[in-house]
Formats: structure tokens, sequence, C-alpha cells
């Protein structure tokens, strides 16, 4: 083995080739698959990360075309509560509605409409039979909150329709009757289902959202191989998530591909492996039977695993890298970690990445954890990594660290003695979702345009990136000018 490879590559240090182009930028085909069982409209992931990806952005990143990953820096049942969340928050039928007995208080109600972002719940008795439902119509002008539901609801009967009912009749008995829920109950009387007005609305609203076979936003969530892992794994399968990323910053060692194999021996969930950075580290999770290999040692913008370890490989050769391993096995590729720019999506992709994973690019949007902070006048948020002090000692949560083994330093006793790799900061607010997801999607698609590709299988096969000098880079970003107001889709570094 020679002791020097060949020198290595990031965002900063190619550019795609301008290639013939018969499409214009709104004929791009941004579809793509985060794993071998889901497919993505537009291919956003948000960050496993405790500053960006809780259920309000995995329902965000969701209806938008693209995946949330549910961090782990949380309690076993606070994850899965979080899928729970997402996974009820718009439905083609919600299976298992939350509800209430006659008996709870309007008050208790009130918490659950509040924690599931509800207007209403069915009521049932012991037996599951729907005895009425509680709006915000029915409490509105309740001035007493510690009055029983049955005092309140409106009773059956109600318009009701059986389990199985079609989309077409549900709306149609939603029209006809003038309501917004429909419980859906079986011959005994039992409540098995809801259908929401809201989730036709969301339908039109949201046209790409990413849905499981029952209509409802698709969602993953982290884990890593030690400890409490394969608990949450469960945990988070009956909640009802649709991928499980075992996350680790050194994914190629044996207990990734040992957990991997676990989790796919006992559900049907895909699992996908990471984060590696060869084509050995890729192939590894492969032959574990991984549904998607994700890539990235250290390129992210809170890491500090390159100066702290001085290990890594730059992002754009690492996710080339992994392609070689994963295009023939048929297993897509994850570019983790180091994106600034949407023309660094572009890059990820035309070196073999079928999707991104964003952390800095996403921790500034409304949807992610965390308060807006006034700094001078300018909205901030915080960001941070997740093997930053700030994450482990998680004051947030009662100062349980879940993450300190993805750094391998689970057993490391006091704050003192942790070997940090990664760093707390600050990103600038940049609204919601929609519009940071819109400037991104469609920088790819101005992207595709440039090399003429109409889809991301013909930028894995027909990009050609060239490696550019730092002068090419100066020229690359607006230059000899001071610049007086920034774009939406660019920033100084
Ligand atoms: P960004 O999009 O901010 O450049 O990178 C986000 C990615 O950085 C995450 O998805 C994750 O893979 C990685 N990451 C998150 N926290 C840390 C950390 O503290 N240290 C390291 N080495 N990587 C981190």
């Amino acid at each position: 083995m020679a002791k020097f490879t060949e020198p290595g590559l990031t965002f900063d240090d190619v550019l795609l080739v301008p290639a013939y182009s018969d499409l214009q930028p709104g004929e791009a085909d941004t579809t793509t698959r985060l794993s071998r069982g889901i497919t993505l409209r537009i291919p956003l992931v948000s960050a496993a990360m405790d500053t960006v990806t809780e259920a309000r952005m995995a329902v965000a990143m969701a209806r938008q075309g693209g995946i949330g990953i549910l961090h782990r820096n949380l309690s076993v049942e606070d994850q899965a509560g979080q899928a729970d969340l997402v996974k009820r928050s718009e439905a083609g039928m919600v299976t298992n509605p939350i509800t209430c007995s006659p008996d709870d208080t309007l008050a208790d109600v009130e918490r659950l409409c509040a924690t599931y972002r509800i207007s209403g719940v069915p009521v049932t008795d012991v037996n599951g039979v729907l005895v009425g439902i509680v709006t915000n119509r029915d409490m509105r002008f309740e001035t007493d909150h510690s009055r029983p539901v049955r005092e309140v609801m409106t009773a059956m009967p109600l318009v009701t329709a059986p389990v199985g009912v079609s989309r077409d009749d549900a709306f149609a008995l939603l029209r006809k009757n003038k309501i917004e829920k429909l419980p859906l109950v079986d011959a005994a009387g039992r409540l098995h289902g809801l259908i929401t007005v809201k989730d036709f609305t969301k339908s039109e609203q949201y046209p790409l959202a990413t849905k499981d076979a029952d209509g409802r936003l698709v969602v993953g969530a982290a884990i890593g191989v030690g400890g409490d892992a394969e608990q949450r794994a469960a945990a988070l399968i009956e909640a009802g998530v649709d991928v499980i990323i075992v996350d680790v910053a050194h994914g190629h060692s044996k207990g990734l591909a040992d957990m991997i194999a676990k989790i796919k021996a006992n559900s049907r969930v895909d699992v996908i492996g990471g984060n590696i950075a060869t084509r050995a580290g890729a192939q590894m999770l492969i032959d574990a039977g991984a549904d998607a290999v994700k890539v990235g040692v250290g390129p992210g913008s809170i890491c500090t695993t390159r100066v702290v370890a001085g290990v890594g490989a730059p992002q754009v050769t690492a996710i080339h890298e992994a392609s070689l391993a994963c295009g023939p096995a048929g297993v897509p590729v994850i570019g983790d970690g180091g994106l600034q720019y949407s023309g660094d999506i572009v890059k990820a992709i035309a070196a073999g990445a079928d999707t991104v994973m964003l952390g800095s690019l996403l921790a500034g949007c409304e949807e992610s954890p965390g308060e807006l902070i006034f700094i001078n006048g300018k909205q901030f948020k915080s960001y941070r990594g997740m093997g930053s002090l700030g994450a482990v000692r998680n004051r947030e949560r009662g100062g349980a660290s879940f993450s300190k083994d993805r750094y391998a330093q689970a057993d490391v006793g006091g704050e003192d003695k942790y070997i940090p790799e990664g760093i707390e900061g600050q990103v600038p607010y940049r609204g919601p979702v929609s519009a940071v997801a819109h400037q991104l999607v469609g920088g790819l698609r101005q992207g595709m345009w440039y090399s003429g590709c109409r889809t991301i299988a013909e930028m894995h096969d027909r990009c050609e990136l060239m490696p550019i000098t730092a002068a090419g880079l100066k020229e690359s970003h607006p230059h000899d000018i001071q610049m007086t107001v920034e774009a939406p889709n660019y920033h100084r570094r």
C-alpha cells in the first residue's frame, strides 16, 4: 500500500462542466431514492441533530417532498413520541386516532389538542366504542375547564363511515354534512380511524409530500449501536417510523454492521448505515444489508473531527468513492455534511449522491428546534454539533447525553474527560423550510439545466466535474465589488 493516496476534493475544489442542454430548468425531474424502499421528490434530508430535526422539521421536510431524520439526543420515549407526532400530523386516514374518555375534563382535551396540534378528539368508552366527539366548537364558549367531556361533547349519533371507505366517498360525506371530522367505525360501533377535512386541503397544498402507503407523512429516526439502541429501534418502529439510520461518526466498524443486520432481521423498515468516507466502508455496509449508505467523515460545518483526530476525506471524493461500491449494488448514497450553497447539492449529486443531508442550511429555519436569538437587531438560531460539549451536556433535556456513543465515548465519565468533535454556534434565521427548500431545489434545477440532465440518474452518468484552483474559486464567488445586499440563496461565508 502506498503511503499517500491521490488528493481528495471537496465542494469548493470542483465545478460541473457545462454541457449541451435541451431542457428548461422547470422540466428537470428531481425525484430520487433515499433508500431501497423510499422515494423522495426532492433530494433533501434534514440532519439528525438536536438543533435541526424534531417533529416540526420532519413534518415540514416531508411536506416539501424530502424527509427529516429525528435526532437521538433524547430519551427513547421522547424520540418515539416525536415520531408519533409526525405520523399523526397529516394523514389520508389516522389509523389510531387520539381519543379521550367521557370522564376526562375539558382541560385534558385542550392539552391533547395542543400537543398534537389538532382541533378535536373522538370520545370513546372503555370498550373503544365511539360515544361522541369534542371539538373546538364544543369548547369555545366554556369557561369552566374542569367540566367533564360528557357534558360538552356532541354525542352520538354522528356522521360516521365504515372502515375502508374510499377517499372520494369520505370527501363526499364531509362535504354533504358540512363537517370537518369523519370517524370510521366497525359494525359494533368501535372507533378504528378518523378522516379530517384538513388532510384533504393539505394534500392540495403539498402535492410533492413524501407519504407512506396509508397516506401518512414519512419520517426517519437515528439510533446508535450501543446501550439502548435495540430498544430504541423497537420503540421507533412501533411508533411508525419508515426508516432507521444507524448513525455513528465512524461507521466502518463491526458494531454498525452487526446492528444493521440485527434490525434488518427483526423488522421490515429500511435501515441506513453511516457514516463512512471510503469505498471499502460503503462495501461493508452494503454487505451488512444497508438500504442506503451515508457518507461524511468530518465535512460538517460544526465538526472538528478532522482537526481533533486528523482523520477524514474531502466530501466530493468521499461521495464518489462510496458511489463506486453503491452504484453497482443498487444502494443509494446520502452525502451528509459540508454543503453551504445550492450548487453544493448539484456537485454532490454529480459525484454520485442520490440525496444530501443538511445541517447548517436548515438549522436557521422556523421549524428547527429552539428560539430565535436577536443580536444587534439581526435574527439567529442556535446550531451545534452532536459531538459538542453543549450536546453532550444536554441541559435542555435534564443533562442526559444520549449521543456520546456516536463518538465511541459512551463510557467517558466527567465532562473534562470528554473529547469533543464539534462546536456550538448560531446561524442566521432563514424563514420557513418551504422558502429555503424552494431556493435549494431551484438551484439544483438550474444545475440540471446547465449540465443537460433531466434526471438524477442522468447526472450520475453524464456529469463531469472539473477540479479548479484557488483563483477559480475566487472567480466563482462575487468578487471585486462591495456586496450591499445578500441574495436569498447567497450569503458570505
Ligand atoms: P452541515 O450540514 O452543518 O455541514 O453538517 C451536518 C452533519 O455534520 C450532520 O448530519 C452530521 O453527520 C455531522 N455532525 C453533526 N454534529 C457533529 C459533530 O459534533 N461532529 C462531527 N464530526 N460531525 C457532526
